[in-house]
Parts: structure tokens; sequence; C-alpha cells
């Protein structure tokens, strides 16, 4: 005890930051365009459009090293807005997003900007319904003082920044949605090469809309202060996905699935250490492996499980007789909706899953009169059961894969980017096969036809979108060229049961 006081107080002095484990009212703000000074003597600040307020109060002339901040959040209807720390004046520092709505590609709320984008908000908009302005005197400079009374409808969310040594964690609304360590070397593009750690202010900007924040404090930690949950660094030198986030190209991968020993818990970490956006997905239907969805109560109650989640919520229809028995209503409450052409009706009429070598019969036809049968299924299947994305697209079954180039004819080819093409639906490159092949990717691109990125894993041993980084590169795909739910028009297709179960 007495050796622990010793310590204690040895830290203390070792410390330059007075206020230290205090929990700080943040009510001292400047306008950096006005210089004109507010005080919210537990008012709520407003930034506009434009905007840009700088902290100037308690502990903001040592700056702010190790912190958790905290405060509860309003936006205005497709409001975007930014919450910078260790800032100053010339605006160093890194920024997280406050911006909500639907997945369109655009950064959502808790994202750190251009170092861990997220695509889905764990929040909500609301609306101002009223602003008055009071004078509430003047400050130590002689500036007029103002404070806004502002009356609100919708959610408040609440956001919390910490820093506890290398490791930066955002929240939002309770859940943890960035955990990030910076590495020894961080890779940053010049256009964000002060986005470092080091000390500083905080700032709020709007750069469209309206930002209230209520409630605004922060703790000044002690500088030895680390998170125990801090997500291993990167090493991002040689990293592909940073130099995504950098160039603002978004990395999702729609296709995980929580199958062998991958939890939910398991999946949100290596997301957040990794810096790719994972889109969750059960199967609804049957035949498949993992999480399986039977019915359209099985779909809600499995939805209100996973909402809240960060993660994109996506489903799989399995086998082919998911149209038949889920209704369209319930599968559209996902953010996406997917199938493929490994679950076909063989040419003698079975079900086959031709991913098993054991279901797939070449009795009686050639390969070539199989591949024929694949493509017309293919073209059935992407016809008749409206889903956003063809995952796993050009299968083929193991033994005709060698020849994969051999079977997969332009003509072959073009039959299926015509149905592609006609319906909306978006191509998934898949990183677990390495399909489709890069020739096919261009000749998608060309055509318009919009790509996402998809494992298809098996358990928790998956990679980092290698093949999708790959097909980015050599096939010169754009942030122009990705799919994103706000396109989906999956649910203004009819379904057609073009398939006779008994
Ligand atoms: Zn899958």
């Amino acid at each position: 005890m007495k050796n622990f006081a010793m310590i204690s107080l040895l830290l203390l002095w070792g410390t330059s930051c007075s206020y230290e484990g205090k929990e700080l009212q943040m009510d001292n703000w400047t306008d950096a365009l006005s210089g004109k000074k507010t005080e919210l003597k537990g008012g709520k600040l407003l930034v506009s459009e434009g905007q840009k307020y700088l902290y100037d109060g308690k502990g903001s002339e040592e700056g702010f090293s190790n912190f958790e901040w905290k405060a509860s959040v309003l936006t205005t209807p497709d409001a975007y807005a930014t919450v910078a720390f260790h800032t100053d004046q010339e605006g160093k520092g890194y920024e997280v997003v406050l911006h909500n709505g639907a997945i369109d590609g655009t950064k959502k709320t808790g994202s750190l900007d251009a170092v861990r984008n997220l695509y889905r908000s764990l929040a909500e908009d609301g609306d101002i319904v009223s602003i008055s302005r009071k004078s509430t005197g003047s400050s130590e400079k002689g500036l007029s003082v103002e404070r806004n009374d502002i009356v609100t409808q919708g959610k408040w969310f609440p956001v919390q920044i910490s820093v506890k040594g290398k490791n930066i964690t955002v929240t939002v609304n309770g859940v943890e949605v960035v955990n990030y360590t910076e590495p020894e070397n961080p890779y940053r593009t010049d256009n964000y090469r002060n986005r470092l750690l080091s000390s500083g202010t905080f700032a709020v900007t709007a750069q469209k809309g309206t930002v209230v924040l209520d409630s605004i404090t922060v703790v000044p930690l002690a500088a030895e202060t680390v998170n125990p949950e801090a997500s291993t660094p990167i090493e991002e030198q040689n990293d592909a996905i940073i130099k995504l986030q950098q160039q603002n190209f978004p990395v999702i991968d729609y296709h995980v699935h929580l199958k062998g020993n991958l939890t939910k818990e398991m999946a949100h970490a290596m997301s957040m250490n990794y810096g790719i956006n994972y889109g969750v997905a059960p199967n609804a239907g049957e035949g498949g492996v993992g999480r399986m969805l039977s019915n359209d109560k099985e779909v809600y109650e499995y939805f209100d499980e996973v909402k809240n989640l960060p993660f994109l919520c996506g489903v799989q229809g399995e086998g082919r007789k998911w149209t038949r028995d889920f209704s369209q209503k319930a599968l559209g409450i996902f953010d996406y909706l997917f199938t493929d052409a490994m679950t076909i009706i063989d040419h003698k009429g079975r079900n086959s899953r031709i991913y098993r070598a054991e279901e797939v019969h070449y009795d009686g036809i050639t390969k070539e009169q199989y591949m024929d049968h694949l493509v017309d299924q293919t073209v059935k299947i992407l016809t008749n059961e409206p889903a956003d994305i063809f995952a796993n697209p050009t299968y083929v079954p193991d033994d005709m894969n060698s020849d994969y180039d051999k079977y997969w004819t332009d003509k072959r080819v073009d039959r299926v980017l015509d149905v592609l093409q006609k319906y909306n639906i978006a191509l998934e490159i898949n990183a677990r096969y390495r399909i489709p092949s890069l020739d096919i990717i261009r000749k998608a691109k060309e055509r318009g036809i919009k790509f996402t990125f998809g494992t298809n894993n098996v358990d928790a041993d998956f990679g980092r979108l290698e093949y999708c980084v790959e097909a980015i590169e050599k096939c010169g795909l754009t942030p122009e060229d990705i799919w994103f739910p706000s396109m989906s028009v999956r649910s203004q297709r009819p379904v057609v049961l073009y398939n006779k179960f008994e």
C-alpha cells in the first residue's frame, strides 16, 4: 500500500496535466471563422454547415493526449459533421465522422476518417424544431457570449472517443465500432499526412446540415494509460487495406458467415483490427452449412439479434427453394440479399450441390453439355430469384476447374453478364475461390455492372480480400464500380417459382 502510494505520487509529479482523471464539462468553444466565443453553461453546441468550433476551455492550453471524450449527438437529416481530436487551428490530428442514413458508400457515424471508414451507421438522424439564441454576457476577452436553447425531435445518440497510448476507440450507441492501434510506421497519403496521434484540442465541423452536441465531457488520462482490449497494430507499409482506406475506397466483405469457430465477437474484433467492414449473412433455405434460417419467423428473430451489431446485415438465399419458403417482406429487412449457382437442378432433375463431388453427375452427357446446363441454370436463377448480388459467380465443379477458362467461353460469359445487366444484379468478386477471372471482371466493368467483394468463409481462418485487391489493381476498379444496398431493386422484382418441388 505504501509503495503504491509512493508510485502514484511519482506518476502524478511526472505528468503535466493538472486535470488528470477529472471529468471536464466542455463549455468553452470558439467559432474558428468568426472568432466568436460560445460558453455553453449546460446548453448545447450547435454547429451548422460551414462552421467549425474549436474547444478552448479547461485543459486545452496544455493539450489532451490520452483521454475519454463523450457527447450526446443529434444530427439533422443527411447532416455530415466531424469531431477532430489531437487537433489545432491548422487541422492536424484524427477526425471521427457523424453521418447517418442509407448504406450508399458514404462514410458513416463512428468512422475514424480515412483510416477506419465505416459504411453502416448504428445511429439515426433527428431534427431541430426551434432554436433561440440568448446572450449570456461577455467572455474574459470582451467578446459576446451566446447560448443556444434548442428544441429537437428524434433520437440523440451517445458517441465516445478514447485515446490510450497508441490505441483509439470509437463507440456509437454503446457499441465499439473502431478499435485502431496506430503502428510504428503508419501509412498515410499526402492528403492525410497529419492524421497521426500527438496531442491537442478538439474541434467540431459541420460540412453539411447541422449537428448538435449535448453534455460534452472529457476526462484527461495519465500518460501511461493503456487499453487492455487494444487491437494488435497492423504493419501498414505493406497493408493493402489501409491504402484503400486512405483513398476512401469502400472496403466491405459482404460475404461473411458465422461458421466453424467464427463467432459474432470474433468477427467484430477481426473487422475492426483489419479495417474491413463485414457484411454478416446467415443462409435462408436448406442444404447449407452453419446458421440456417428456415422460415419468416426465424428471419425476424435473427434480425433482432444482429441489427445493432456493427456489421452490414445480409442474407443468402440457399438451395433452390428459398423463394418459395420465405416472403419477400421478411427477407426485405436485410440490407442486401445474395444467392449463387452452386446448388442447381441437374440435367436429370436432381438437386445438386456442385461443390460436393459426390453430387456432381455427368451421366449421359459430356462436360461441355454439363457446362451449358450450368449456364442455363445460372440464367434461370438470376432471372427468377430476386437477389441483389450473384455470389460465388462462375463457380464450376472441382474436376472442371483446371479448365475454367476453356469452359467459360465468351458466349457463356455474355449470357450471364446479360442477365446481371438486365436486372441490376451486382457481381461478387469472390476472394476464397478467386472468381470470376480477371478477364470476366473486365468485361463486366465495361458493361457498367457493379461489384461487391466477398469471401464465403468456412471458419475464422480467412484472408483479407486479397483477390479483390488484385482485381482493383489489375482491372482498374474505382469506387464508382462498387455496388451498395441503396442501389437495391430486388423488392421491385417478382418472384417466379420455376422449379417444381414435391
Ligand atoms: Zn455463402
